[in-house]
């Protein structure tokens, strides 16, 4: 009872000194404030020596606090700490007293617990430590225990505070950010602050682009030992610990996740240290939650603003293709906005009607034009035709061309119009896996959105030269011939026109039919054709009549051609035929006429040629006067 009641009022001096001591105002850190205690210790048991050691969680072991610094040196080589550590893990009494002959003699070493959790030791050394009562012992462990506790509450608290108050401001700064660079700067930026002995990495999939000196690193999705357990972390949204005992540290990794999906994975490896401490694994999974959904804005924004101005590229192409422009120009203006957009090389369009043969669109860019572009076509068109569907290539160096191209990056999309077209647009690009699946899907949209309008424009170019061509002889039509005259009598000083006439065609059709009928007008016309050649604009009239419209040349040198013609036709054509030829001249010295007058004038001449026996040439006179 008397001891009891002793113990009780060393205990409460004790408490009182502590009381002073945490009351005083100097401020301290956690570490000078333990150090302080055991001198508090040292004097109040009388002991000669007094240390705590802590177990610091991080590391795993206890860290020895003791204000004499030469008996911690002799202490820490006396005093295995892992023995402690390993004798602290076995020990089912948390609340133990070691025994002084285990630890030496003039030791004293009572456990520090919070709990069942065993936190450190308290060591005292000297005879009256020694002496000191196994009751008093654990009441002035059980002092020591309290003041430690409180004072790592408020510290951890303090710490968790500034902690927080950065993350805090990290956030508010993520949810306005719309640059994902930026949003993964602050992140490391933070995570370096807060814990300044740790490496980050940021494990991101390979469409992140890296211009800035980040720490991203490529997310793999190999299952290899290396890779598995980001690979997992990146899979299964959860996180994972790894720990290296040959290069003794741990690796965290931590999902970056938003609400759609993950968008990489946080790597945190900690120098020699073998445990990530539950607070310090939910502080990381927070960071990387919150990363996540800021990098999910950001994204979500970029794809936005981006999807924005694919359709803006879209509609403007769109529209500018449906103005009224050339086939040509529309091919131009394609190649230009594509090579404008995609950082393109070459840009071409080509059409076929059939596998073996292809044509390249004028307005397509150089390469196209040359011969060598021919083999990748030609590659190009039957892997789309045999596969119905766009082709990407990443590295063209990889597939079985004959030639291989200077080109390494491809992107090919089939043109389709029902019946009217069909046609490849491709695309390249020198280096290999320069374009991204986001190019080909736009590329993709912009050539359904023009492929109508390439298709109008070729629609109407063909019925442009069908009105101008005679389908059977195609020598140009009369409406061609007319509108050309009429020009030329307007524009310039002289000129011939010279109407040709089969001889007894009917004779012809009656004898061999129709179609020999038809194949001896074809004779006529490829003779005119040959001989006339650029000198002039060759025409079918009408029937078995022929026309030819010679500009600039005088009535001597239309009649010098006028005459090789009826005479190769005399001589070649089979069945032989003859033609009657008239020839209308025409100088605006005399008079400047007009177009009907010419015809007339002509129409006249080859009456005359008729009349007079056929197989000849009459030439009108000049036209002086107007009819
Ligand atoms: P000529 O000119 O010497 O007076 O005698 P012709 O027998 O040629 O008489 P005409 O010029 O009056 O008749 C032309 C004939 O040519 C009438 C028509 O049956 C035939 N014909 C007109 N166009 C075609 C055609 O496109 N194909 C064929 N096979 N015959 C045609
Ligand atoms: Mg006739
Ligand atoms: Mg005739």
């Amino acid at each position: 009872m008397i001891v009891q009641s002793l113990i009780k009022k060393r205990i409460e001096k004790l408490q009182s000194r502590l009381f002073q001591y945490f009351i005083s105002e100097s401020p301290f850190t956690y570490e000078q404030f333990v150090v302080n205690l055991t001198d508090e210790i040292k004097k109040f048991s009388e002991a000669s020596f007094c240390a705590i050691y802590l177990l610091d969680v991080w590391k795993g072991r206890f860290q020895i606090h003791s204000k004499d610094g030469v008996v911690k040196e002799s202490l820490r080589s006396h005093f295995s700490l892992d023995d402690l550590y390993t004798q602290t893990k076995s020990q089912s009494d948390v609340q133990h007293i070691i025994d002084a002959k285990a630890v030496g003699s003039s030791l004293r070493v009572t456990s520090l617990h919070s709990g069942q959790t065993i936190f450190g030791y308290l060591v005292l050394k000297g005879t009256s430590a020694v002496q000191m009562e196994e009751e008093l012992l654990r009441a002035v462990s059980s002092e020591v225990t309290k003041c430690i506790k409180k004072v790592e509450g408020f510290y951890t608290s303090m710490e968790e505070e500034k902690k927080y108050e950065l993350l805090y401001k990290v956030t508010s700064h993520f949810h306005s950010s719309i640059d994902t660079d930026g949003v993964l700067k602050e992140i490391i930026d933070t995570l370096r602050k807060t814990y300044p002995d740790f490496q980050y990495f940021l494990l991101l999939s390979n469409d992140y682009t890296k211009d800035n000196d980040l720490p991203v690193r490529e997310l793999t999705y190999d299952m290899d030992l290396e890779s598995s357990a980001s690979t997992q972390a990146y899979i299964t949204g959860e996180v994972q610990i790894e720990d290296h005992l040959v290069e003794k540290c741990s690796i965290l990794y931590a999902p970056l996740k938003g609400k759609q999906g993950i968008y990489g994975v946080l790597k945190v490896v900690t120098p020699g240290y073998l445990y990530f401490p539950k607070k310090d694994v939910e502080f990381f999974i927070f960071i990387a939650n919150t990363a996540g959904k800021a990098l999910e804005n950001a994204q979500l924004y970029q794809q936005s603003r981006k999807l924005n101005s694919d359709l803006q590229l879209i509609n403007s192409t769109s529209q500018k293709l449906n103005s009224n422009m050339r086939l040509t120009e529309k091919i131009s203006y394609m190649a230009y906005k594509i090579q404008q957009s995609f950082h393109a090389d070459e840009v071409g369009f080509v059409t076929y009607e059939e596998l073996s043969s292809h044509h390249v669109l004028e307005g397509s860019t150089e390469y196209f034009a040359s011969s060598e572009s021919s083999t990748l076509v030609h590659y190009v068109k039957e892997s789309v035709c045999h596969q119905d569907a766009p082709l990407f290539i990443s590295d063209l160096e990889t597939k079985p061309i004959e030639h291989v191209p200077q080109y390494r990056s491809l992107m090919a999309v089939p043109m389709k119009d029902h019946e009217h077209i069909s046609g490849l647009a491709i695309v390249l690009h020198k280096e290999p896996y320069y374009f991204t699946f986001e190019s080909f899907k736009l590329l993709q949209s912009l050539v359904a959105h023009s492929t109508l309008a390439f298709a109008n424009s070729i629609l109407r170019e063909e019925l442009e030269k069908a009105v101008i061509t005679d389908y059977l002889t195609k020598l140009h039509s009369r409406v061609h011939l007319d509108h050309c005259v009429e020009q030329h009598v307007k524009d310039d000083e002289k000129g011939c026109l010279i109407l040709f006439d089969i001889d007894n065609f009917k004779n012809i059709n009656d004898t061999y039919g129709h179609q020999v009928g038809d194949e001896v007008i074809c004779q006529v016309a490829d003779i005119i054709k040959s001989v006339i050649g650029g000198q002039g604009l060759s025409a079918r009239w009408g029937g078995e009549e022929l026309a030819v419209y010679l500009p600039m040349l005088p009535s001597e040198k239309a009649h010098d051609l006028t005459e090789m013609i009826r005479e190769k036709i005399a001589i070649s054509t089979s069945p032989g035929v003859t033609v009657s030829c008239g020839i209308a001249p025409w100088k605006a010295e005399w008079l400047r006429p007009n177009r009907k007058q010419i015809v007339q004038q002509a129409d006249q001449a080859l009456y005359k040629a008729k009349s007079s026996g056929r197989n000849r040439i009459v030439t009108a006179h000049p036209i002086k006067e107007r009819s």
